[in-house]
C-alpha cells in the first residue's frame, strides 16, 4: 500500500527548489500577442518538453501546426490499460504588461512575504508547475504514479485559444483520457480551494449613430438637430440600473444556488481589495442577492471605448455621428443571441429624433458555461482537497470568459472536467504585479498528489 501522505510532503519539500523553474519559466516572457514573442513562446516550449522529459515522462514533445504558437504534450502511461488516464491542461503564454505599473521587474519572480511576484507566476505557470512537481514526487518515491498521465500545455490562452481546437484534430492522441483536470482557475480564498463549474460568456458590440452629414454649430443647431453623442449617452444609461448594472436578460439564480453563495468569502473586503478601490469606494449594494451571483450568474455591460471627443478636439460642435464598443458577459446557460437580441432591442428603441442606430457584433465571442460538478471524479477531488487543504473546494463559479473551457466541454462532455488553480482574489492576473501565494501554490501541490491516486481509485477500468 503506497503512503499517499509521505509523497505529499515529499511533494512539499520540493516546493521550494521549484521556484528557480517557474522564474526560468517566466523570463522567457511568452507574451503570445506580441509578435516580437514568437522565437521566445518556441523557445520556452523546447525548455518544457525537454524538462518534462527529465521528469520522466514518455513522448514528450513539441506539437506545430501553422500560424499558431506551439502546444507541449508529454504523457506517463506506466499504469497500464486498466488504470484511468488523467489529462493536465495549461497554459505557458501570458498577458503583456506593457504601460502597467509594476513595482518589480515583471518578467523575473521575485519573492515578498508569502507570495511570488511575476507575469505568470500564477496565470498560469504555478498552475502546472504544480503538477509537475506532484508527479516528480509520486516518480521519484515509488517510481511510478497511480494513474496515467498527460500533459497538455497551450502557448496561446491569453489570445483566446484561436487554434487549440485545430490541434485537438490534429492531435487527438494528445488529448484523449478519462478526466481533464483544466489548471487556469481561482480559489476564492488563500486557505479555501476553488472548483470552478461556470463561466460567463463574452459578446463584443459596436454601437454607432448617426445624424448628419456633417458636424455643425452647436450654437445656431443645439436644441433643434438630435445630437449623436447626447443620444449615445442615453441610450446606453438605458441598459443598466441605478447602480450600473446591466438590467436586461437577467436570469432567475437558483434559490438553493444563492443560500449556499451565502459562504462564498466574496465579502467587502476581498471586493475592495481585488478590484482595487479607492479608500471611500464601496462595493455595489447585494440588492437580494449576493456579490457572487451578481459576478457569476448574471450578465454585465462594460464600456470598453468610444468615439466620444478626445481631449485636445474641443470645438462648438455637434459631432455627426458616435460610437461606442461594449463588452457584454453573457450569463451561465444563456447564449450570446438571446443577450444580444434584448440589448440591441432597447438600443433601437425610441432613439431621439430618429438618429440611424447601428449594432454588430465583434469578432472573438466565447460561449458561457454551466456545469454540474458530480460524479466519482468530483468525489475524488473532493477527497484529494480535504487531505491537502483540510476542506473540500467550494464549487465556484468565474465571471471571466475562457475560451477553452468551453471548447473542452464542447469537444469532451462526457468527460470529468475538473477546474482548479493557483490563482487568488489577491493574484491581480492580467494587471501589474501578479502574484501567486505559496501557500496556495503548496497546497495545490499537496492536492494533486492526492488527486492523482483519489483518481486512480475512482475511475479504476479493470
Ligand atoms: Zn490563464
Amino acid at each position: 500500500m503506497v503512503d499517499v501522505a509521505r509523497i505529499a510532503s515529499a511533494a512539499e519539500q520540493s516546493v521550494e527548489g521549484s521556484f528557480a523553474r517557474l522564474g526560468r519559466y517566466l523570463a522567457f516572457a511568452p507574451i503570445s500577442s506580441d509578435p516580437e514573442a514568437k522565437p521566445r513562446l518556441a523557445q520556452l516550449a523546447e525548455v518544457l518538453r525537454d524538462d518534462l522529459t527529465t521528469l520522466g515522462m514518455s513522448r514528450s514533445r513539441v506539437l506545430e501546426l501553422p500560424d499558431a504558437h506551439p502546444c507541449v504534450a508529454a504523457e506517463w502511461t506506466g499504469a497500464g490499460p486498466g488504470a484511468p488516464t488523467v489529462l493536465v491542461y495549461g497554459h505557458f503564454d501570458v498577458q503583456p504588461v506593457k504601460g502597467e505599473a509594476w513595482s518589480t521587474e515583471p518578467h523575473a519572480l521575485v519573492r515578498k512575504g508569502d507570495r511570488l511576484y511575476g507575469r505568470g507566476s500564477a496565470d498560469d505557470m504555478g498552475g502546472w508547475l504544480s503538477h509537475f512537481v506532484a508527479m516528480e514526487a509520486w516518480l521519484h518515491e515509488t517510481g511510478s504514479l497511480p494513474c496515467n498521465v498527460k500533459i497538455l500545455l497551450e502557448g496561446e490562452e491569453e489570445i483566446g485559444s484561436p487554434n487549440l481546437e485545430r490541434f485537438m484534430d490534429a492531435y487527438p492522441e494528445a488529448f484523449e483520457s478519462d478526466a481533464m483536470v483544466l489548471t487556469d482557475c481561482e480559489n476564492p480564498g488563500v486557505d479555501i480551494p476553488g472548483l470552478t463549474v461556470s463561466l460567463r460568456g463574452l459578446l463584443e458590440v459596436e454601437v454607432s449613430i448617426a445624424g448628419a452629414e456633417s458636424d455643425v454649430h452647436s450654437g445656431l443647431w443645439g436644441n433643434v438637430a438630435p445630437d449623436p453623442a447626447m443620444a449615445l449617452i442615453a441610450l446606453l444609461a438605458r441598459l443598466v440600473d441605478e447602480d450600473g448594472r446591466l438590467r436586461l436578460a437577467r436570469r432567475d439564480v437558483d434559490p438553493a444556488w444563492l443560500a449556499a453563495s451565502r459562504g462564498v468569502p466574496l465579502t467587502a473586503d476581498v471586493i475592495r481589495s481585488g478590484a482595487r478601490l479607492l479608500d471611500g469606494v464601496n462595493p455595489l449594494p447585494d440588492r437580494a442577492l449576493t456579490p457572487a451571483a451578481w459576478a457569476w450568474r448574471e450578465p454585465a455591460v462594460t464600456v470598453l471605448s468610444t468615439t466620444f471627443p478626445a481631449p485636445g478636439s474641443e470645438k462648438n460642435a455637434i459631432r455627426k455621428s458616435s460610437s461606442a464598443k461594449l463588452s457584454l458577459r453573457i450569463a451561465p446557460g444563456q447564449t450570446a443571441e438571446e443577450l444580444f437580441a434584448a440589448v440591441a432591442a432597447e438600443l433601437r428603441r425610441d432613439v431621439p429624433g430618429g438618429l440611424t442606430v447601428t449594432i454588430t457584433t465583434l469578432p472573438g465571442a466565447a460561449s458561457s458555461w454551466d456545469y454540474v460538478a458530480k460524479g466519482p471524479a468530483f468525489d475524488a477531488a473532493d477527497r484529494a482537497y480535504e487531505a491537502a487543504w483540510g476542506r473540500a473546494p467550494l464549487r465556484v463559479g468565474l465571471g471571466g470568459s475562457i475560451p477553452f473551457v468551453a471548447l473542452f466541454g464542447r469537444r469532451f462532455s462526457r468527460l470529468p472536467l475538473v477546474l482548479n488553480g493557483v490563482i487568488d482574489p489577491d493574484t491581480g492576473a492580467h494587471g501589474p504585479n501578479e502574484s501567486m501565494h505559496i501557500g496556495v501554490y503548496t497546497k495545490t501541490v499537496k492536492a494533486n498528489v492526492h488527486l492523482y491516486a483519489e483518481l486512480a481509485t475512482a475511475l479504476k477500468k479493470a
